[in-house]
């Protein structure tokens, strides 16, 4: 297909995205390459999913033994593949004997599904109410849209589902929220990816995990960007200062990294939480196939074996580290190798525009703010490239707009 061919199909064909500035055919490693033969360095990894890179051994292995040995066979029946990762999946959580998984394809299933959690909790105890944070992103199907408090989003498709509502992520708004003791559950990022990669304030998690005890209410994370090892540990409520020393949460939700391109997202519960949805409840035709769930046992086996969470937390400090050494940038925020990047001045659809022409990927989640979730193998070469083209880009945008 040549180069107008694919705009104009593009425009055409694809629902909803509207045109899109390059076209992409392979990649490897960090790299991706488009139509036109261009190499571009991938920091964004396909907005924080492509965990191992593209085409990675491990990847393209296990796609192509569980392909050739069993794709599918409906949630009629089960699969070595699928209490692999099920087993996994609670190991690397804390979830304990007590805990269990529900497999989906994405990010948006996976918080249905969390909603769906919360009503059967809330319903025999006459609360109605499920809150979740300004700023939040839990996806475009309409529940996850219910509790993403965007108007932009929300307007065309009203009315939403009842009961939602989302509250400031301050501990007195967090307090008058629970105070009426209609609160079935709260939905929280530990980290806000589309928001900017923004933290919650120092001790609001510990706080709303409190409240949710004392008002008999679920805690759901919502670790769809987060988890899977993004932040360097294997979930973002693991991280030091989260929550309190033995606390877990009741559920947490899980999708982009885990399968490291594959599409598969899901959610752990915890505890009694466990106990919620009884068989036949929810289902997903789709969810927890044996070709999803063998590829992402084997790609979160291999972070564990190539110990890539510890390579996460030192790539994203030395990468953070060098990247506020670099003129027009304010400073950074996020954990492991979801980082934020604060500019000085509102040119971050500047600075992406220009990065990519100079060939490297990342994106704006906001006017002031470039977010990468590069692949958790990076290393000196792919910071040295980054810190180079992107300090050019800086210089660039900066230039221009003093002219
Ligand atoms: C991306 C994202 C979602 C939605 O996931 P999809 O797979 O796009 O449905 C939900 N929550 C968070 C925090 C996300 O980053």
């Amino acid at each position: 297909m040549n180069d107008e061919n694919w705009k104009v199909a593009a425009g055409r064909d694809l629902m909803s995205l509207g045109t899109r500035p390059r076209m992409f055919v392979s990649g490897s490693g960090s790299h991706v390459t488009d139509s036109d033969g261009a190499e571009y360095l991938d920091f964004l990894g396909g907005i924080a999913v492509n965990s191992l890179g593209h085409a990675h051994p491990v990847f393209v292995e296990a796609v192509s033994e569980q392909a050739a040995t069993l794709s599918h066979v409906s949630n009629y029946f089960t699969s070595p593949p699928q209490l692999d990762l099920a087993a996994r999946l609670k190991r690397l959580a804390g979830a304990g004997d007590a805990g269990r998984v529900f497999l989906a394809n994405s990010g948006g299933e996976a918080n249905e599904t969390a909603l769906k959690l919360a009503r059967l909790h809330g319903n025999p105890r006459g609360k109605g109410t499920i809150l979740s944070l300004e700023g939040a992103f839990h996806g475009r199907t309409l529940g996850a849209l219910s509790i993403t408090p965007k108007a932009a989003y929300q307007d065309p498709f009203q009315p939403l589902i009842p009961g939602t509502r989302s509250i400031p992520a301050t501990e007195e708004a967090l307090e008058a929220a629970f105070a009426p003791g209609d609160v079935a559950a709260i939905v929280i990022e530990p980290i806000q990816g589309e928001a900017g990669v923004r933290e919650l304030p120092a001790g609001f998690l510990a706080r709303a995990r409190e409240l949710t005890r004392e008002h008999d209410a679920l805690l759901i994370l919502d670790e769809v960007q987060t988890g899977s090892g993004r932040t360097g540990e294997w979930f973002a409520f693991q991280l030091p200062g989260m929550l309190p020393d033995g606390e877990l949460p009741d559920a947490v939700t899980f999708a982009k990294a885990v399968g490291a391109g594959f599409p598969l997202g899901g959610l752990i519960t915890f505890g009694a939480a466990s106990d919620l949805f009884a068989p036949g409840m929810h289902n997903s035709t789709f969810g927890g196939n044996p070709l999803a769930s063998h590829v992402a046992d084997r790609v979160l086996a291999h972070v564990e074996e190539a110990c890539l969470l510890e390579n996460v937390s030192a790539r994203g400090a030395q990468l953070r580290e060098r990247v506020e050494a670099l003129p027009g940038v304010a400073g950074t925020r996020g954990a492991g190798l979801l980082i934020g990047i604060a500019l000085e001045r509102p040119v971050a659809a500047a600075i992406v525009a220009d990065a990519l022409e100079r060939g490297l990927i990342v994106n704006a989640p906001g006017p002031d703010t470039i977010r990468i979730a590069p692949a958790f193998t990076i290393g000196d070469a792919e910071i040295d490239q980054f810190i180079e083209t992107f300090g050019a880009s800086l210089a660039a945008v900066h230039e221009e707009s003093a002219a």
